[in-house]
């Protein structure tokens, strides 16, 4: 038997370890049985190279729980350890990183050792976090020599103990002796959830407790003749050793990747609308598949759910700030040897590898969206509604994505058609480029509230495009600035010979003196502070009123919405419209020969109160006042 100190350089890590670390204490099982499975990866590479000859027999790492006992145990059959090596990994190496991590950890501000906290382990001393005294005893796959059984230990001190014990097996056996304060992880259902937050993928089947399973017996049938079941108790593997990240695009299967989805969120019930498979290994080694989900309109609850993992081990499922915002939107798995285990998310976020992975994935993704449009574009039309936030969102965020897609990014009409920008620009071309040679986009955002003035602008045989996404004013704006010499008007942002002006010009029948009395006539009886009275020489056809919201102001209170109120100063902007007077409508005409003045404001009202109700802003009072003196005027 061997005393020994480890050697300290500055002073005791441990109480250091289990202070700091107490929000992630957590991930020490991570580490141990990730150790484990390297161990054992490491023995069958050493099989396959014919260095190791004997059986591998059942490679399957073990994890108990002795609640009685206060122990956890992590046990594999993997190379195990010699004396010397022990010596050498854990008292030295695996102690001198423990150290650097704490001398990091103590140069930090407050904030960065938060961050710290996150996601950096310490490997296997990260048990201290949890354990008053560690054990191993590990025996090593060599022969002859100074192969024999050791038996460590060690109570959180910088002693140790090293002595050689008798052990059957191959492998080591790692005995925590869980403290006082973690007393919590001698739960079973505490370690299943790690286990699966943590191991769901790993290479090595992990067992832990029992299930009982249906099984047939052999040769006996029940009446129905079917065999007959007995269920037996079985040790319990938590893990997929073979996700299906791992298997070549080729050989998985549509129905697999439905339930590889499942597995993934076993509480989401919608299917993905479409899968991709990422599988490089040159110029770095990835693996992955990234699902479609249908995006809601609360999208923000269904972002950040990519997890993470570096060779099988979970990493993270937090991507934010790791591949670029708009992706944070796609569910799935992401697996890479490149992307580091211990680090705190800071680091992960300005890593090269990691950033190179993200632009590679954000090209990925576009080039498989460019694939679908190009086979089945019908297919395509059908889920553009759910997967156009995402796109947008891309398209607005990231340069280069945009460059992609917009060959495949589409606009849909009030008729429910589908164009591409080339095909848009070429449709509406011949009819809505204006006087100026600018080419005006009409859209609408709610089909029902702006209905009569989409429908004034096909009957002028413009086109109206459908923008009623949740990015969309912002999308428009976007594409306001790519697009040359054009701009994007909102159906009721002016009557529609004013948004594409033309040369020709209607003359007014109203001279400057009868103006100013149908405007009096109207200032009477509107809403001043919110209407504006404007004239307009449109033909007898047109509408006598009209209600416009110009373009500009619009935007700005649209912006303000998003905001928050009062960013424009206090209050923030007040609601204005303006109020078209069709200044070669008969009505108006009519109106203005009127001599009684209670008639004239009978009809002005009833003017001003048809324009309101077909922008939808008659409401309450004024909508039961309308009602009563249209009853009256038909009487
Ligand atoms: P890391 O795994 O990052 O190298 P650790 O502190 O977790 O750091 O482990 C230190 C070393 O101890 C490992 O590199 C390995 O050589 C050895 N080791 C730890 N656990 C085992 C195990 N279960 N079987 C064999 N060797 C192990």
């Amino acid at each position: 038997m061997k005393k020994g100190t480890i050697d300290i350089k500055t002073e005791n890590i441990f109480p250091i370890i289990k202070k700091f670390l107490y929000s992630d204490h957590e991930i020490f099982l991570r580490e141990l049985i990730s150790n484990a499975v390297d161990a054992t990866q490491k023995l069958k590479t050493l099989a396959s190279l014919g260095k190791f000859k004997d059986e591998l027999g059942d490679l399957t790492i073990r994890v108990e729980v002795d609640k009685k006992n206060k122990t956890i145990k992590v046990t594999d059959r993997g190379i195990g350890m010699t004396a010397d090596e022990v010596e050498k990994y854990i008292n030295q190496i695996a102690f001198s990183s423990a150290e650097e991590f704490v001398k990091k950890f103590k140069t930090k501000s407050e904030a960065e050792r938060n961050a710290i906290i996150g996601h950096f382990g310490l490997g296997f001393y990260s048990s201290f976090m949890v354990a008053e005294k560690v054990e191993i005893k590990t025996k090593t796959y060599k022969k002859g020599g100074k192969t024999k059984a050791v038996r460590w230990e060690c109570d959180g001190s910088p002693e140790y103990l090293l002595e050689e014990i008798e052990k059957e097996d191959r492998g080591t056996e790692v005995v925590l002796h869980i403290d006082n304060d973690n007393t919590g992880f001698l739960e079973d259902y505490r370690i299943s959830e790690l286990l699966n937050k943590y191991c769901k993928f790993l290479p090595i089947p992990i067992q832990f407790g029992t299930e009982t399973v249906e099984e047939p017996v052999e040769g006996e049938k029940d009446k129905d003749g079917k065999p007959r079941t007995k269920s037996v108790t079985k040790p319990k593997i938590i893990n997929n050793t073979n996700p299906l990240w791992k298997k070549k695009p080729s050989e998985a299967t549509d129905e697999e990747y439905k339930s590889f989805y499942r597995e993934l969120y076993p509480l989401t019930f919608e299917e993905p609308l479409f899968h991709i498979h990422l599988n490089v290994d040159y110029p770095f080694n990835l693996t992955g598949i990234l699902y479609f989900p249908k995006v809601k309109k609360d999208y923000e609850l269904q972002k950040n759910k990519i997890q993470l993992y570096s060779n099988q081990v979970f990493v993270t499922d937090s991507v934010e700030g790791i591949v670029p915002e708009f992706l944070t939107l796609l569910h799935g798995v992401i697996d890479s040897p490149d992307i580091p285990l211990n680090v705190s998310r800071s680091y992960l976020q300005s890593d090269q590898s990691v950033k190179k992975i993200s632009s590679y994935i954000t090209r990925k993704v576009a080039d498989k969206l460019a694939e679908i449009f190009k086979n089945d574009r019908e297919n395509f039309e059908k889920k553009w509604d759910d997967i156009k936030v995402f796109i947008e969102y891309g398209m607005i965020s990231e340069p280069k994505f945009y460059e992609k897609a917009k060959k495949f990014a589409l606009l849909k009409n009030t008729e429910e058609k589908f164009f591409t920008f080339e095909e848009y620009k070429k449709h509406i071309e011949k009819t809505q480029t204006d006087k100026d040679k600018k080419l005006i986009y009409l859209y609408a955002t709610n089909a029902d509230e702006q209905h009569s003035y989409i429908e004034t602008a096909k009957e002028r045989g413009y086109d109206v495009l459908l923008m009623d996404g949740v990015l969309d004013n912002h999308f428009i704006q976007n594409l306001e600035q790519k697009f040359e010499n054009s701009a994007f008007a909102r159906v009721d942002s002016n009557t529609i010979d004013k948004l594409i002006q033309k040369d020709e010009e209607v003359p007014s029948r109203l001279d400057d003196k009868e103006k100013d009395k149908v405007k009096a006539a109207f200032e009477r009886n509107i809403d001043k502070q919110k209407f504006n009275v404007k004239f307009e020489n449109l033909s007898e056809s047109d509408l006598p009123v009209m209600i416009v919201q110009n373009e500009f102001m619009r935007r700005m209170k649209d912006m303000e919405a998003v905001g928050g109120s009062g960013m424009m100063g206090l209050g923030g902007l007040p609601e204005s419209y303006e109020l078209v007077v069709n200044t070669n409508h008969p009505l108006i005409g009519k109106m203005l020969k009127e001599k009684d003045e209670k008639v004239q404001d009978k009809l002005v009202s009833q003017l001003y109160d048809l324009a309101r109700l077909s922008t939808s802003l008659l409401k309450g009072k004024e909508m039961s006042d309308f009602v009563k003196r249209s009853v009256d005027l038909i009487g």
